[in-house]
């Protein structure tokens, strides 16, 4: 706890120094800063919004925090993702940090655009685990991104070493002063939605604001987040779970919920799915540890805000109002380890 605590002291001190710079470091705290090439409008604004953005059934999550911007997964359809980067006005702009959680389409696909030189979008950082994979639209990104390495000095690090210190969590602070703890995955050879990667967002203190977002972690995953000891540190306790696996029951257990303690989930999903998502024990899960829920194919859009002051809490505004509500694909799953739990 007290090293976190100093790591974390550290990490302000250099955020503080650095004005208007973002940082990375491993979890040690001892990375390089690195200048930013946006003018800052505003180092001192430290509001975050998070946006489990509605891209059908896939995920995408947008946060924007002071000047800095990550997109963590682009959902399945480039197309309604190019639309979503208009309406959020990230053309021309710069992206600090873009995370592909894991190798799957309802993922990455929408990363595509993000790469049309139209857009004019730079991006610094893009982490994903790199694992060989057959699919050409993902070989087609990863061609993306390795010209951008040689052309305009991205950075393509691998989940698995996320700081390329060898370290199992590095630590990024955002330009407003919230952390973001990108941490290692389960090992390969694992599936891929094993292979993804948990990302905890802190704003600027654990009372104000935290998320855990984990793509589409299955069980093995999930106690490999605790196996790791990132239940100790950075912590798994949140206010916000991003429901594992858009509502699937393997993407839940009590354990789970017990060490993240989220008020919401939040499941991002189309509304007509073929895996019967949310799945009803899911859901059970969920409501037994008395977790609230918002589904991005009811609810629309859900966004997450807070002022970024110390203790200031948090709103979630979902774009349709409701809360715990049901879904017409949502079914009972015969999967092994979902059978614990009834609706
Ligand atoms: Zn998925």
């Amino acid at each position: 706890m007290r090293r976190i605590l100093i790591a974390i002291v550290a990490l302000a001190f250099l955020g503080i120094i650095a004005y208007g710079m973002f940082g990375m470091g491993g979890s040690s705290g001892a990375g390089g800063m690195l200048r930013s090439d946006v003018s800052v409008n505003d180092p001192s604004a430290p509001a975050i919004t998070v946006r489990d953005l509605d891209v059908g059934q896939g995920d995408a999550t947008y946060i924007h925090n002071g000047d800095s911007r990550v997109l963590i997964d682009g959902g399945p359809d480039a197309r309604r993702m190019g639309v979503l980067l208009d309406s959020l006005g990230l053309n021309n702009k710069t992206m600090d940090v873009v995370i592909l959680t894991h190798q799957h389409s309802d993922h990455y696909t929408g990363l595509l655009p993000l790469f049309d030189s139209r857009r004019h979008i730079r991006i610094r950082y893009f982490f994903e685990d790199k694992d060989p994979a057959a699919a050409s639209t993902l070989a087609r990104l990863r061609d993306s991104i390795v010209s951008r390495v040689q052309s305009d000095s991205l950075q393509y690090r691998s989940t698995d070493d996320p700081c390329g210190d060898g370290e199992a969590m590095c630590t990024i602070t955002l330009r407003g002063g919230a952390l973001m703890h990108i941490m290692r995955p389960l090992p390969a050879p694992a599936k891929p939605n094993n292979r993804s990667v948990a990302v905890k967002l802190v704003g600027a203190d654990s009372a104000s604001f935290t998320m855990w977002i984990a793509g589409d972690a299955e069980h093995a995953a999930i106690a490999h987040f605790e196996a790791a000891g990132y239940a100790a540190n950075p912590g798994m306790k949140v206010d916000v779970l991003k429901a594992d696996h858009h509502g699937s029951c393997n993407g839940v257990t009590p354990r789970y919920l017990e060490l993240t303690q989220p008020t919401w989930a939040v499941a991002s999903l189309g509304a007509v799915n073929d895996y019967g998502h949310m799945h009803q024990q899911a859901k059970a899960e969920y409501r037994d540890a008395g977790v609230k829920w918002y589904r991005t194919d009811q609810n629309g859009t859900v966004t997450i805000q807070s002022p970024g002051l110390p203790g200031s809490g948090y709103t979630i505004t979902p774009s349709r109002p409701g809360t715990d509500l049901n879904g017409p694909s949502d079914r009972r799953a015969s999967a092994r380890g979902c059978s614990g739990s009834e609706s």
